[in-house]
Protein backbone atom coordinates (compact mmCIF):
# COMPACT_ATOMS: atom_id res chain seq x y z
CA UNK A 1 0.00 0.00 0.00
CA UNK A 2 1.48 3.16 -0.65
CA UNK A 3 0.54 6.91 0.23
CA UNK A 4 1.83 10.35 -1.01
CA UNK A 5 4.52 12.34 0.84
CA UNK A 6 4.39 16.29 0.41
CA UNK A 7 7.94 17.96 1.35
CA UNK A 8 8.15 21.62 2.15
CA UNK A 9 8.69 23.81 1.89
CA UNK A 10 9.53 22.34 -1.79
CA UNK A 11 6.07 21.34 -2.25
CA UNK A 12 7.13 18.42 -3.98
CA UNK A 13 4.88 15.18 -3.64
CA UNK A 14 6.50 11.64 -3.82
CA UNK A 15 5.47 8.40 -3.21
CA UNK A 16 5.91 6.29 0.37
CA UNK A 17 5.21 2.86 0.87
CA UNK A 18 3.84 1.15 3.95
CA UNK A 19 6.89 0.50 6.15
CA UNK A 20 9.17 2.86 4.38
CA UNK A 21 10.91 5.47 6.42
CA UNK A 22 10.28 8.71 5.32
CA UNK A 23 14.04 9.87 4.66
CA UNK A 24 14.21 6.67 2.46
CA UNK A 25 11.31 7.70 0.49
CA UNK A 26 12.97 11.25 0.27
CA UNK A 27 16.28 10.33 -1.13
CA UNK A 28 15.03 7.13 -3.58
CA UNK A 29 12.98 10.67 -5.01
CA UNK A 30 16.56 12.61 -5.32
CA UNK A 31 15.17 14.76 -2.42
CA UNK A 32 17.98 15.18 0.27
CA UNK A 33 16.78 15.48 3.94
CA UNK A 34 19.70 16.48 6.29
CA UNK A 35 20.49 13.02 8.33
CA UNK A 36 23.73 11.45 9.65
CA UNK A 37 23.32 8.44 11.97
CA UNK A 38 20.05 6.79 10.38
CA UNK A 39 19.74 5.14 13.79
CA UNK A 40 17.35 7.39 15.04
CA UNK A 41 19.46 8.53 17.87
CA UNK A 42 21.26 11.69 16.69
CA UNK A 43 18.11 13.83 15.37
CA UNK A 44 20.03 15.59 12.28
CA UNK A 45 16.77 14.42 10.46
CA UNK A 46 14.40 15.84 12.96
CA UNK A 47 11.03 17.59 10.49
CA UNK A 48 8.09 18.49 11.42
CA UNK A 49 4.72 16.79 10.44
CA UNK A 50 2.43 19.26 9.54
CA UNK A 51 -0.80 16.74 8.72
CA UNK A 52 -1.16 13.05 8.74
CA UNK A 53 0.20 10.40 11.31
CA UNK A 54 3.44 8.74 11.26
CA UNK A 55 4.85 5.44 13.30
CA UNK A 56 8.15 6.94 15.40
CA UNK A 57 9.50 2.90 15.56
CA UNK A 58 13.04 3.15 17.08
CA UNK A 59 13.16 6.77 17.39
CA UNK A 60 15.09 7.29 20.52
CA UNK A 61 13.28 8.95 23.55
CA UNK A 62 16.24 11.13 23.87
CA UNK A 63 16.52 12.34 20.51
CA UNK A 64 12.41 12.68 20.00
CA UNK A 65 10.96 13.73 23.67
CA UNK A 66 7.81 13.47 24.29
CA UNK A 67 7.03 16.69 24.12
CA UNK A 68 8.38 17.39 20.59
CA UNK A 69 6.20 13.98 19.26
CA UNK A 70 3.31 16.18 20.86
CA UNK A 71 4.42 19.00 18.75
CA UNK A 72 4.35 16.87 15.73
CA UNK A 73 8.09 16.29 15.23
CA UNK A 74 9.38 13.26 13.77
CA UNK A 75 12.45 11.56 13.05
CA UNK A 76 12.76 11.04 8.84
CA UNK A 77 15.10 8.46 9.36
CA UNK A 78 12.78 5.77 11.62
CA UNK A 79 9.64 7.32 11.30
CA UNK A 80 7.03 5.28 9.01
CA UNK A 81 3.34 6.70 7.40
CA UNK A 82 0.00 5.41 7.86
CA UNK A 83 -1.70 7.62 5.86
CA UNK A 84 -0.89 10.70 3.70
CA UNK A 85 0.98 12.71 5.17
CA UNK A 86 3.05 16.38 4.92
CA UNK A 87 6.18 17.69 6.42
CA UNK A 88 8.50 20.92 6.59
CA UNK A 89 12.27 20.03 6.24
CA UNK A 90 14.95 22.61 6.44
CA UNK A 91 16.46 21.71 3.09
CA UNK A 92 20.08 23.67 2.23
CA UNK A 93 20.59 24.17 -1.17
CA UNK A 94 24.16 22.71 -2.06
CA UNK A 95 25.37 24.12 -5.47
CA UNK A 96 27.61 20.77 -5.74
CA UNK A 97 25.06 18.49 -4.81
CA UNK A 98 24.29 16.59 -7.43
CA UNK A 99 19.99 14.99 -7.00
CA UNK A 100 20.76 11.59 -7.38
CA UNK A 101 17.78 9.18 -6.36
CA UNK A 102 18.77 6.25 -4.24
CA UNK A 103 18.47 3.18 -5.83
CA UNK A 104 18.31 -0.71 -5.61
CA UNK A 105 22.00 -2.43 -7.30
CA UNK A 106 22.90 -5.96 -7.89
CA UNK A 107 26.36 -6.78 -8.30
CA UNK A 108 28.83 -9.69 -8.41
CA UNK A 109 31.76 -9.73 -6.49
CA UNK A 110 34.90 -9.53 -9.40
CA UNK A 111 37.62 -9.37 -6.88
CA UNK A 112 38.82 -9.64 -3.50
CA UNK A 113 42.13 -8.71 -2.59
CA UNK A 114 44.47 -7.88 1.09
CA UNK A 115 45.07 -4.34 0.94
CA UNK A 116 46.49 -4.61 4.62
CA UNK A 117 45.96 -7.25 7.32
CA UNK A 118 43.24 -5.65 8.20
CA UNK A 119 41.89 -4.09 5.16
CA UNK A 120 40.35 -5.94 2.32
CA UNK A 121 39.28 -4.63 -1.27
CA UNK A 122 36.38 -5.42 -2.46
CA UNK A 123 35.67 -4.80 -6.11
CA UNK A 124 31.82 -5.26 -7.18
CA UNK A 125 31.14 -5.71 -10.67
CA UNK A 126 27.12 -4.18 -11.97
CA UNK A 127 24.95 -6.40 -13.14
CA UNK A 128 24.33 -6.08 -17.05
CA UNK A 129 23.63 -2.35 -18.36
CA UNK A 130 23.43 -1.25 -14.96
CA UNK A 131 25.64 1.94 -13.90
CA UNK A 132 25.92 3.31 -10.33
CA UNK A 133 25.74 6.68 -10.73
CA UNK A 134 27.66 9.02 -7.58
CA UNK A 135 29.20 11.87 -6.31
CA UNK A 136 33.33 11.15 -4.97
CA UNK A 137 33.10 10.61 -1.60
CA UNK A 138 29.58 9.04 -1.15
CA UNK A 139 28.74 6.05 0.18
CA UNK A 140 26.45 3.00 -0.06
CA UNK A 141 24.51 0.25 2.30
CA UNK A 142 25.77 -3.33 1.32
CA UNK A 143 22.79 -5.76 2.41
CA UNK A 144 23.90 -8.91 4.16
CA UNK A 145 21.31 -11.40 5.89
CA UNK A 146 18.78 -10.40 7.79
CA UNK A 147 20.27 -10.84 10.82
CA UNK A 148 23.14 -8.69 10.12
CA UNK A 149 20.98 -6.14 7.91
CA UNK A 150 22.90 -3.50 6.43
CA UNK A 151 26.26 -1.97 6.83
CA UNK A 152 27.75 1.79 5.33
CA UNK A 153 31.00 1.72 2.77
CA UNK A 154 32.34 4.52 1.42
CA UNK A 155 33.26 4.25 -2.43
CA UNK A 156 36.68 4.16 -3.02
CA UNK A 157 37.24 3.85 -7.05
CA UNK A 158 36.37 6.84 -8.86
CA UNK A 159 33.04 7.72 -10.67
CA UNK A 160 34.10 7.58 -14.20
CA UNK A 161 34.52 3.28 -13.15
CA UNK A 162 30.44 3.38 -12.27
CA UNK A 163 30.06 -0.43 -13.70
CA UNK A 164 32.34 -1.30 -11.06
CA UNK A 165 33.01 0.23 -7.06
CA UNK A 166 35.60 -1.28 -4.96
CA UNK A 167 35.12 -0.81 -1.45
CA UNK A 168 37.96 -1.04 1.39
CA UNK A 169 36.52 -3.12 4.15
CA UNK A 170 38.80 -2.88 7.77
CA UNK A 171 37.68 -6.19 9.79
CA UNK A 172 36.18 -5.38 13.03
CA UNK A 173 36.90 -7.71 15.56
CA UNK A 174 33.61 -9.32 16.79
CA UNK A 175 32.13 -7.37 13.50
CA UNK A 176 29.13 -9.11 12.07
CA UNK A 177 29.67 -7.44 8.76
CA UNK A 178 32.93 -6.99 8.27
CA UNK A 179 34.05 -10.65 9.98
CA UNK A 180 31.52 -12.22 6.93
CA UNK A 181 33.30 -10.24 4.76
CA UNK A 182 36.89 -11.09 5.63
CA UNK A 183 36.21 -14.54 6.09
CA UNK A 184 33.04 -16.17 4.20
CA UNK A 185 32.76 -13.89 0.99
CA UNK A 186 33.68 -14.78 -2.26
CA UNK A 187 34.40 -14.22 -5.91
CA UNK A 188 31.58 -14.96 -7.36
CA UNK A 189 29.27 -14.41 -5.21
CA UNK A 190 25.85 -11.78 -5.77
CA UNK A 191 25.14 -8.98 -3.65
CA UNK A 192 23.04 -6.63 -3.63
CA UNK A 193 23.10 -2.51 -2.16
CA UNK A 194 21.87 0.84 -2.39
CA UNK A 195 22.61 3.93 -2.73
CA UNK A 196 24.42 6.76 -3.29
CA UNK A 197 24.30 8.33 0.11
CA UNK A 198 25.74 11.07 2.30
CA UNK A 199 27.16 14.65 1.12
CA UNK A 200 30.42 14.04 1.98
CA UNK A 201 32.26 15.28 -1.72
CA UNK A 202 34.39 18.04 -2.57
CA UNK A 203 32.94 21.59 -2.85
CA UNK A 204 34.40 22.26 -6.55
CA UNK A 205 32.56 25.57 -6.49
CA UNK A 206 34.41 26.96 -3.69
CA UNK A 207 37.59 26.61 -5.89
CA UNK A 208 39.51 26.17 -2.90
CA UNK A 209 42.62 24.44 -2.09
CA UNK A 210 41.68 20.84 -0.07
CA UNK A 211 42.80 18.96 2.50
CA UNK A 212 42.25 15.19 2.79
CA UNK A 213 42.91 13.81 6.07
CA UNK A 214 41.99 10.20 6.67
CA UNK A 215 42.44 7.71 9.19
CA UNK A 216 42.15 3.82 8.74
CA UNK A 217 39.83 2.64 5.92
CA UNK A 218 38.65 6.26 6.06
CA UNK A 219 41.11 6.45 2.95
CA UNK A 220 38.37 4.79 0.77
CA UNK A 221 35.91 8.21 0.15
CA UNK A 222 39.27 10.49 -0.65
CA UNK A 223 41.02 8.40 -2.61
CA UNK A 224 37.72 8.17 -4.46
CA UNK A 225 38.07 12.23 -4.50
CA UNK A 226 41.42 12.65 -5.21
CA UNK A 227 41.12 10.46 -8.09
CA UNK A 228 38.46 11.93 -9.38
CA UNK A 229 39.90 15.54 -9.11
CA UNK A 230 42.96 14.79 -10.70
CA UNK A 231 40.69 12.98 -13.58
CA UNK A 232 39.20 16.52 -14.15
CA UNK A 233 42.22 18.10 -14.02
CA UNK A 234 41.82 20.00 -10.80
CA UNK A 235 44.66 22.83 -10.74
CA UNK A 236 44.28 23.97 -6.57
CA UNK A 237 47.11 22.25 -4.37
CA UNK A 238 45.34 18.59 -2.69
CA UNK A 239 47.15 17.59 0.45
CA UNK A 240 45.92 13.84 1.51
CA UNK A 241 47.22 13.26 5.23
CA UNK A 242 46.93 9.65 5.99
CA UNK A 243 47.23 8.07 9.06
CA UNK A 244 47.56 5.08 9.90
CA UNK A 245 49.00 2.47 12.78
CA UNK A 246 52.01 1.03 11.02
CA UNK A 247 53.67 0.41 7.53
CA UNK A 248 52.06 -2.94 6.91
CA UNK A 249 48.93 -0.84 7.35
CA UNK A 250 49.38 1.91 4.86
CA UNK A 251 48.01 1.06 1.65
CA UNK A 252 47.92 2.72 -1.82
CA UNK A 253 50.98 4.01 -0.62
CA UNK A 254 53.16 3.52 -3.38
CA UNK A 255 50.15 4.86 -5.83
CA UNK A 256 49.58 8.05 -3.56
CA UNK A 257 53.78 8.46 -3.79
CA UNK A 258 53.83 7.90 -7.74
CA UNK A 259 51.48 10.52 -7.90
CA UNK A 260 52.60 12.88 -6.02
CA UNK A 261 55.76 12.74 -8.19
CA UNK A 262 53.43 12.98 -11.34
CA UNK A 263 51.59 16.34 -9.92
CA UNK A 264 52.89 19.14 -8.79
CA UNK A 265 50.19 20.47 -6.86
CA UNK A 266 49.48 16.78 -4.82
CA UNK A 267 51.05 16.50 -1.56
CA UNK A 268 50.90 13.42 -0.16
CA UNK A 269 52.16 13.05 3.98
CA UNK A 270 51.40 9.40 5.66
CA UNK A 271 52.02 9.35 8.96
CA UNK A 272 52.40 6.25 11.42
CA UNK A 273 51.36 6.31 14.91
CA UNK A 274 52.67 3.05 16.01
CA UNK A 275 55.76 1.43 14.03
CA UNK A 276 58.38 0.06 15.71
CA UNK A 277 60.99 3.23 16.37
CA UNK A 278 63.96 0.70 14.95
CA UNK A 279 61.96 0.06 11.70
CA UNK A 280 62.84 1.82 8.41
CA UNK A 281 60.63 4.55 8.26
CA UNK A 282 61.55 7.87 7.96
CA UNK A 283 58.07 9.37 7.39
CA UNK A 284 56.30 11.18 10.12
CA UNK A 285 55.46 9.65 13.54
CA UNK A 286 52.71 10.10 15.92
CA UNK A 287 48.91 11.13 14.54
CA UNK A 288 46.91 12.26 11.35
CA UNK A 289 45.79 15.68 13.34
CA UNK A 290 49.27 16.37 14.69
CA UNK A 291 50.93 15.70 11.35
CA UNK A 292 48.64 18.18 9.75
CA UNK A 293 49.44 20.76 11.71
CA UNK A 294 53.02 19.99 11.92
CA UNK A 295 52.71 20.49 7.56
CA UNK A 296 50.57 23.32 7.27
CA UNK A 297 52.38 25.08 9.97
CA UNK A 298 49.36 25.48 12.31
CA UNK A 299 47.65 27.79 10.16
CA UNK A 300 44.65 26.18 7.59
CA UNK A 301 43.25 29.61 6.48
CA UNK A 302 41.79 29.08 2.85
CA UNK A 303 40.94 26.13 2.56
CA UNK A 304 38.41 23.24 2.95
CA UNK A 305 39.28 20.38 4.67
CA UNK A 306 37.47 16.83 4.37
CA UNK A 307 38.07 14.26 7.44
CA UNK A 308 37.01 10.45 6.91
CA UNK A 309 37.39 8.19 9.55
CA UNK A 310 36.90 6.81 13.11
CA UNK A 311 34.84 9.09 15.33
CA UNK A 312 37.47 9.96 17.55
CA UNK A 313 40.44 11.11 15.19
CA UNK A 314 37.69 13.10 13.54
CA UNK A 315 37.15 15.47 16.34
CA UNK A 316 40.19 15.53 17.59
CA UNK A 317 40.88 16.42 13.96
CA UNK A 318 38.56 19.45 13.65
CA UNK A 319 40.09 21.20 17.18
CA UNK A 320 43.37 20.92 15.62
CA UNK A 321 41.76 22.91 12.38
CA UNK A 322 39.97 25.39 14.14
CA UNK A 323 42.94 25.91 16.43
CA UNK A 324 44.93 26.42 12.51
CA UNK A 325 41.88 29.43 12.18
CA UNK A 326 39.94 27.06 9.98
CA UNK A 327 36.03 27.94 9.96
CA UNK A 328 33.60 25.12 10.92
CA UNK A 329 32.10 25.85 7.42
CA UNK A 330 35.55 25.20 5.96
CA UNK A 331 35.07 21.74 7.89
CA UNK A 332 33.09 18.52 6.02
CA UNK A 333 33.48 15.11 7.75
CA UNK A 334 32.04 11.49 7.48
CA UNK A 335 32.23 9.40 10.31
CA UNK A 336 32.43 5.84 10.34
CA UNK A 337 29.65 5.80 12.92
CA UNK A 338 28.39 2.25 13.71
CA UNK A 339 24.85 1.72 15.29
CA UNK A 340 26.70 1.36 18.60
CA UNK A 341 28.51 4.49 18.16
CA UNK A 342 25.35 6.32 17.32
CA UNK A 343 24.17 6.10 20.66
CA UNK A 344 27.09 8.57 22.04
CA UNK A 345 26.26 11.45 18.76
CA UNK A 346 24.67 14.11 20.41
CA UNK A 347 23.97 16.76 17.55
CA UNK A 348 26.50 17.00 14.44
CA UNK A 349 28.00 20.66 15.15
CA UNK A 350 29.67 20.24 11.41
CA UNK A 351 28.63 19.71 7.81
CA UNK A 352 28.60 15.89 7.66
CA UNK A 353 27.33 13.03 5.76
C1 LIG B 1 29.05 6.75 6.20
C2 LIG B 1 29.87 5.55 6.62
C3 LIG B 1 30.84 5.06 5.77
C4 LIG B 1 31.60 3.96 6.15
N1 LIG B 1 32.57 3.52 5.31
C5 LIG B 1 33.35 2.48 5.68
C6 LIG B 1 34.40 2.02 4.81
O1 LIG B 1 34.64 2.52 3.71
N2 LIG B 1 35.14 0.98 5.26
C7 LIG B 1 34.93 0.37 6.48
O2 LIG B 1 35.67 -0.57 6.79
N3 LIG B 1 33.94 0.79 7.30
C8 LIG B 1 33.14 1.81 6.93
N4 LIG B 1 32.12 2.23 7.75
C9 LIG B 1 31.84 1.44 8.98
C10 LIG B 1 30.91 0.27 8.64
O3 LIG B 1 29.64 0.75 8.20
C11 LIG B 1 30.62 -0.64 9.84
O4 LIG B 1 30.07 0.07 10.91
C12 LIG B 1 31.85 -1.31 10.37
O5 LIG B 1 32.53 -1.88 9.30
C13 LIG B 1 31.50 -2.36 11.41
O6 LIG B 1 30.54 -3.27 10.93
P1 LIG B 1 30.39 -4.69 11.59
O7 LIG B 1 29.08 -5.24 11.18
O8 LIG B 1 31.58 -5.53 11.28
O9 LIG B 1 30.40 -4.39 13.13
P2 LIG B 1 29.11 -4.44 14.09
O10 LIG B 1 28.69 -5.87 14.25
O11 LIG B 1 28.10 -3.47 13.60
O12 LIG B 1 29.74 -3.90 15.43
C14 LIG B 1 30.43 -4.78 16.34
C15 LIG B 1 31.11 -3.96 17.43
O13 LIG B 1 32.23 -3.25 16.87
C16 LIG B 1 32.12 -1.85 17.12
N5 LIG B 1 32.53 -1.14 15.93
C17 LIG B 1 31.79 -0.94 14.84
N6 LIG B 1 32.48 -0.25 13.91
C18 LIG B 1 33.69 -0.02 14.42
C19 LIG B 1 34.86 0.63 13.97
N7 LIG B 1 34.89 1.21 12.74
N8 LIG B 1 35.93 0.66 14.78
C20 LIG B 1 35.90 0.09 15.99
N9 LIG B 1 34.82 -0.55 16.50
C21 LIG B 1 33.72 -0.59 15.74
C22 LIG B 1 30.66 -1.61 17.42
O14 LIG B 1 30.53 -0.49 18.26
C23 LIG B 1 30.21 -2.89 18.06
O15 LIG B 1 30.48 -2.86 19.43
C24 LIG B 1 31.37 3.32 7.39
C25 LIG B 1 30.37 3.81 8.23
C26 LIG B 1 29.63 4.91 7.85
C27 LIG B 1 28.55 5.41 8.78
Amino acid sequence: MSFELTIEPLGISVDIEEGQTILDAALRAGIYLPHACCHGVCATCKVDVTDGEVEHNESSSFALMEFERDEGKCLACCATVESDITISAEIEEDPDARAIPVRDFQAVVTRIKSLTPTIKGVWLKLSAGQVFDFQAGQYINLKFDAAIGSRAFSVASSPSEGGEIELNIKIVPGGAATSFVHEQLKVGDEVTFSGPYGRFFVKKSADLPVIFIAGGSGLSSPRSMILDLVEEGFEKPIALIYGQRNFSELYYHEDFKALEARLPNFTYVPVLSDEPGESEWSGARGFAHDAAKAHFDNDFRGHKAYLCGPPAMIEATISTLMQGRLFERDIYTEKFISAADAQQVRSPLFKSI
